[in-house]
């Protein structure tokens, strides 16, 4: 069995948030004194700068409360994270955690050193290049938020280790792995690469911020917050991902990196392998949480024919910036892994997106600061959808 903690939360107060982080931890069966001496690599998500209201990152305070637990402890954190675009500094100051590092005087390690992460069970990528502070800890606590996602339906623990692989990296491994199937297998082989890649094997933690979560067109400032009320632990992330997806009142079978997470042999292979310790789900359900669009059976379907540039701009949303939200700042031109996006006309007040190139990664839509960038249907979508 696999021990996930589930725990009310009903605020960032620091006394309030370390009083539950500790009763998880010793829900999941985990002696914070195994924290001494130990070298911890703190790894919140940390997507983009952005206010806190907007439940993008990992709430600064969470943060704040795991370092302080850990230091309480005689352990030693530090601070690591990649974030999608912006360089790990400039997200630092831009946000919460600027104050955090300082008064903490916390050590953050640099993420673009980069090093081979060797995991031969892995079913497509056996060795991924990660930040190599990694290598360095004794042990990683990772900080997932949960929400909403428009490739993976949700992103928590498992799609938390994608963060491990340094800003660029990341696009290319979009356009490599268009189908968000695939992409989800991916994440699986990275997820499994943490756990059993590591020689040592580096013992890994869970603890989930899903106090205020994201729901509509997550994970960026297109999202949407929404209170759950709960911070999820475990030792196990398929399994901590699962409790928080059915919290949420979503449907397990569309997340594939739990549904297919369960079939990796990861430590838990079924919903029976979990055992849920502290509140129960069902007194911490959503009823109506709203799940991405992007994870609609239409934007996954990218199988043939419905690869062919045609096809796929009638039956798939296509990203579409709105011209009057947006800014020009670039960051979408920067990140799309297709080069499907490029500099505005002569007095065009977006940028320019070839939708024939586009893979449908959503990327853009993830980083726009101004949630400029829309989803618009396909003119025949509704003929799929009426035959699924
Ligand atoms: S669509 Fe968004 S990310 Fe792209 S240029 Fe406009 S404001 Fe920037
Ligand atoms: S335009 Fe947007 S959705 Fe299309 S490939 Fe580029 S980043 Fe991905």
């Amino acid at each position: 069995m696999t021990k996930v903690s589930l725990t009310r939360c009903d605020s960032y107060s620091n006394a309030e948030l370390k009083d539950v982080i500790y009763e998880s931890l010793e829900n999941i069966g985990f002696d914070p004194s195994t924290f001494k001496n130990k070298r911890i690599a703190v790894k919140p998500n940390m997507l983009m700068p952005a206010k806190n209201e907007k439940a993008i990152m990992t709430h600064p305070e969470f943060f704040r409360a795991v370092v302080q637990i850990i230091k309480e402890n005689k352990g030693k954190p530090f601070l690591i994270e990649s974030p999608a675009v912006h360089s790990l500094a400039r997200a630092i100051k831009k946000s919460g955690y600027a104050e955090i590092v300082e008064s903490e005087n916390l050590e953050v390690a640099d993420p673009s050193t980069t090093k081979t992460l060797h995991f031969e069970e892995a079913q497509r990528y056996k060795h991924i290049e990660i930040s190599s502070a990694y290598f360095d800890a004794d042990m990683i606590v990772c900080l997932p938020k949960f929400k909403s996602h428009g490739i993976t339906y949700m992103t928590g623990a498992v799609k938390l280790l994608f963060g491990g692989i340094y800003g660029p990296g990341k696009s290319k491994m979009h356009f490599r792995l268009p189908d968000h199937k695939d992409f989800s297998q991916f994440l699986l082989d990275l997820y499994g690469a943490f756990v059993h890649g590591f020689d040592p094997p580096k013992p890994i933690l869970h603890i989930m911020d899903a106090i205020v979560v994201q729901e509509g067109e997550g994970p960026g400032p297109a999202g949407k917050p929404r209170t759950m009320n709960a911070v999820l632990a475990g030792k196990n992330g398929i399994a901590v991902d699962y409790v928080a997806t059915k919290v949420a009142g979503l449907d397990i079978k569309k997340a594939p990196t739990i549904s297919e997470g369960f079939k990796r042999g990861y430590g838990v292979t079924s919903k029976d392998e979990i055992e849920v310790v502290g509140d129960t789900i069902e007194s911490l359900a959503l009823s109506d949480f709203i799940p991405a669009t992007g994870s609609s059976i239409m934007s996954n379907m990218f199988i043939w024919p419905l690869t062919t540039p045609m096809v796929k701009n009638l039956v798939v949303e296509r990203p579409s910036p709105d011209p009057k939200k947006c800014t020009l700042c670039y960051q979408c031109m920067k990140i799309c892994p297709a080069e499907a996006i490029g500099p505005a006309k002569k007095n065009g007040l977006t940028p320019e997106y070839d939708s024939k190139k586009c893979i449908r990664c959503y990327c853009c839509l993830e980083i726009c600061p101004e949630a400029a960038v829309q989803k618009i249907r396909g003119r025949l979508q509704w003929v799929l959808e009426l035959m699924f």
